[in-house]
């Protein structure tokens, strides 16, 4: 098969397409013929070198998966051949650990994320999924648009609904609104019945965050305190629910933005920055810091559900092919895309 190989860290000129063997799926696991891949920000830490926990070279990167099965191991409680599946995106989850045993499979020590070490990933025309992780996909849900529901929709499923609690009296300020975890967040948050704030730093998806109902759109540059345009907009009164997608350069004026006894999620970092604060400035005015990581298979199931009866609509920023990863990597690393990219892996071109 052919696959996309990280032989080593470094620019994305270290993705190499090669042919290797395909694997063969042992007990309880399937092998799926990868249909789409999603490109997360975590493939590029991975690839440069910067997220190293558990990692190991030569790599096949890609988690967020989507495909059909196209052969089983033995002792399959509920997969066979020809079902098409989504995945979270682990492997050699232990299974009974207080971790796995509440759902929050990130946690479970023995969990191995795919695409973070060996030739099993996503950025291949074929990748072992233990059966645990899969999750049926409706024939609604085309195969690019559910491949990163798990990780871009499920993340904030976590942070919108179980962790963040929107409810409609709520105004909620989604930062990084229109990149892969954003722009699903404020969807979520819309469902939630709430009022929406969108903050961007770049203007590409300002009539798409419209379009689906944010009330507005602050676009301002990185950096910038914009914290003075939320209070004009929230008369003074500041966000009860901010749904932080960004971090660090967000940090200040998200904190200036708070309502009394807010609830700031956060749920993405994109710089490795750290920041200075008091606590004072945090219980002075009751501020919740909460965070997510990752998403569990109840926030899977929960988000194909709502994507297959259009109440959210996965966003595609642009789909490339396999052999044009490096293209993909250098797009997102360019920033300015609305939405998840997506390697679609059709084979016909390889
Ligand atoms: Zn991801
Ligand atoms: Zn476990």
């Amino acid at each position: 098969m052919w696959a996309m190989v990280a032989k080593e860290t470094g620019s994305s000129d270290v993705l190499t397409l090669v042919n290797i063997e395909i694997p063969i799926p042992g007990e309880g696991q399937v092998l799926v013929k990868v249909e789409a891949c999603g490109v997360c920000r975590h493939d590029i830490l991975v690839r440069q070198g910067v997220f190293r926990q558990n990692v190991s070279y030569p790599v096949i990167l890609g988690h967020e998966i989507s495909g059909k099965i196209v052969s089983t191991g033995k002792k399959l409680k509920k997969f066979k051949t020809g079902d098409r599946v989504v995945c979270l995106p682990w492997s050699n989850l232990c299974c009974v650990c207080k971790y796995c045993q509440t759902g929050r499979n990130a946690s479970c020590p023995d969990a191995i994320l795919i695409g973070d070490t060996g030739l099993n990933g996503g950025y291949a025309e074929y990748v072992i999924i233990d059966e645990y992780n899969l999750v049926s996909l409706p024939d609604q849900v085309p195969y690019d648009e559910a491949s990163f529901i798990s990780c871009a929709i499920g993340t904030v499923f976590n942070a919108v609904i179980d962790i963040g609690k929107v409810t409609p009296r709520d105004t909620v300020l989604v930062t990084g609104a229109n990149g892969g975890l954003g722009i699903h967040a404020i969807q979520l948050a819309l469902l939630s019945g709430a009022r929406v704030i969108a903050h961007i730093t770049s203007a590409d998806a300002m009539d798409e965050l419209l379009n689906f109902g944010v009330d507005k759109v602050v676009f301002t540059d990185r950096g910038e305190d914009f914290s003075p345009i939320i209070d004009e907009l929230t008369k003074g009164n500041g966000v009860d629910v901010a749904i932080d997608c960004v971090g660090t350069p967000t940090f200040r004026p998200v904190l200036k933005s708070m309502a009394q006894y807010g609830r700031w999620v956060f749920c993405g970092q994109v710089t490795g920055d750290f920041v200075k604060f008091s606590p004072a400035q945090i219980f002075l005015k009751g501020i919740n810091l909460l965070s997510t990581y990752g998403s569990t298979k109840d926030h899977l199931e929960s988000s194909v559900r709502l994507v297959r009866d259009g109440k959210i609509k996965p966003v595609i920023a642009k789909r490339f092919s396999l052999e044009d990863a490096k293209a993909a990597h250098d797009a997102l690393e360019d920033g300015g895309n609305a939405g998840r990219i997506v390697l679609t892996i059709s084979g016909e071109n390889l």
